[in-house]
């Protein structure tokens, strides 16, 4: 019975990144090979994600975070403009924005899914908007046809960080996608350590990002070093320095070839928190969306009912205590002290993102995670609250 568990000895980690033998050893090749900066395994990397999500072009940043920025920077984006970016998301969808000097326009989300509210958007665009950004939360699709049906001509990119493998009405993130970055961050389904890719289908824009990828300089190290070339450059326009070296892109070439099984990892262990979790009134999954769709199950996201009388801080301090780790996707980016200030937001201001943002709680998630670990979480989730806790049914859990 999962009440007479024993709390755990050895903490549970709310992530953890799967690295296996196979990742060890083209990491060390790497470092064998006598070239470590972005070279021969960034391109076979960038490659491999061209191949697997059916993009035209696939770039190696240092990060999802880079590479908004170098996208919206390679779309011309900034003082003047404005980009819509949904209230629930990882600071840094909307900080790229502020770096780049436009304004952030933050959307609401749906209330259940959680994922941008399409006629949100379609309220918030404007003379200025230059793009809509939109987030695959927790690792389901946002409402895609329907966000790029209410922004017309305006670009939507994507905010793919919790999506490699996610698929919206039969086609894959990033496969139809005017673009879509990836995240590679020890906590996403795939790590490169930190790292992340931009896809595109513009071969103008993809040349553009390619060029301020490395200091506006056409030809990196690798062009001008290797095979003989000569190490002469110009500088065409200043750029960044968001090149994802090789030492890192070598763990993406085995972590991709592992996705599938990894996800698939993850999907059984969400179902099984959907059973165990079926005995609690008081937290209970996010909503599904009603669309077809493939979820790559980057996050197991509940949410505490409010009329429990239990407060979402408390509970994760209580599963804290028992050593079960646990995460917070996302406060409200709009309440945060920057946009508060630069924009004026006040509570009431996007009621869906910010009533998620109090209630939401993210159980750990990974394919490491054992049936055992997820029994552990169920028990912690009832000590924390007994009183208002069914128990759940041992029974009904796969
Ligand atoms: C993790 C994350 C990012 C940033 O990814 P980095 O690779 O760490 O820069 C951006 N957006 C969302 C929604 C994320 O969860």
């Amino acid at each position: 019975m999962i009440i007479d568990r024993p709390p755990r000895d050895e903490p549970l980690p709310f992530c953890r990144p799967t690295i296996e033998d196979d990742d060890v050893a083209e990491v060390v090749a790497c470092l064998r090979s006598g070239w470590i900066t972005t070279g021969p395994r960034a391109a076979r990397f960038e490659q491999m994600v061209r191949e697997r999500v059916g993009a035209p072009h696939a770039l190696a940043v240092t990060s999802a975070t880079a590479g908004l920025h170098l996208l919206l920077a390679a779309m011309g984006v900034g003082p003047g403009d404005e980009v819509i970016v949904p209230a629930l998301t990882w600071p840094s969808t909307a900080n790229v924005v502020e770096l780049l000097g436009a304004r952030t326009v933050f959307a609401d989300v749906d209330p259940a899914t959680l994922q941008v509210d399409p006629a949100d958007v379609a309220r918030r665009l404007g003379p200025r908007t230059r793009a809509v950004i939109a987030v695959h939360f927790a690792g389901a699709p946002a409402d895609l046809d329907a966000l790029r049906a209410a922004a017309g001509p305006v670009p939507v990119i994507e905010d793919a960080a919790h999506a490699l493998g996610t698929a919206c009405r039969g086609r894959e993130v990033g496969s139809d996608s005017f673009a879509a970055v990836f995240s590679f961050h020890p906590i996403k389904n795939i790590t490169t350590g930190e790292g992340g890719m931009v896809v595109c289908r513009d071969d103008a824009l993809a040349e553009r990002i390619r060029l301020l990828r490395f200091h506006g300089v056409r030809r990196d190290a690798w062009k001008r070093y290797a095979h003989g070339g000569s190490p002469g450059y110009d500088v065409e326009e200043p750029g960044y320095k968001h090149n994802l070296p090789d030492l890192l892109a070598a763990l993406g070439v085995t972590q991709l070839a592992k996705l599938d099984r990894m996800n698939a990892a993850r999907a059984e262990r969400a179902a099984r928190y959907d059973a165990l979790l079926e005995g609690f009134g008081w937290i209970r999954p996010i909503g599904r969306a009603a669309y077809p769709h493939v979820h790559a199950w980057h996050l197991y996201v509940a949410r505490v009912d409010p009329s429990s009388g239990i407060g979402r801080d408390e509970l994760i301090a209580a599963l804290g205590e028992q050593k079960v780790g646990a995460g917070l996707h996302f406060p409200a980016v709009h309440l945060l002290s920057h946009y508060r200030r630069t924009y004026g937001y006040a509570p009431g201001s996007l009621p869906s993102a910010e009533a998620a943002g109090e209630q939401v709680v993210s159980l750990p998630l990974y394919p490491t995670l054992t049936p055992g670990d997820q029994l552990d979480v169920a028990a912690a989730l009832f000590r924390a609250a007994p009183a208002a806790a069914a128990l759940p049914q041992p029974a009904t859990v796969p």
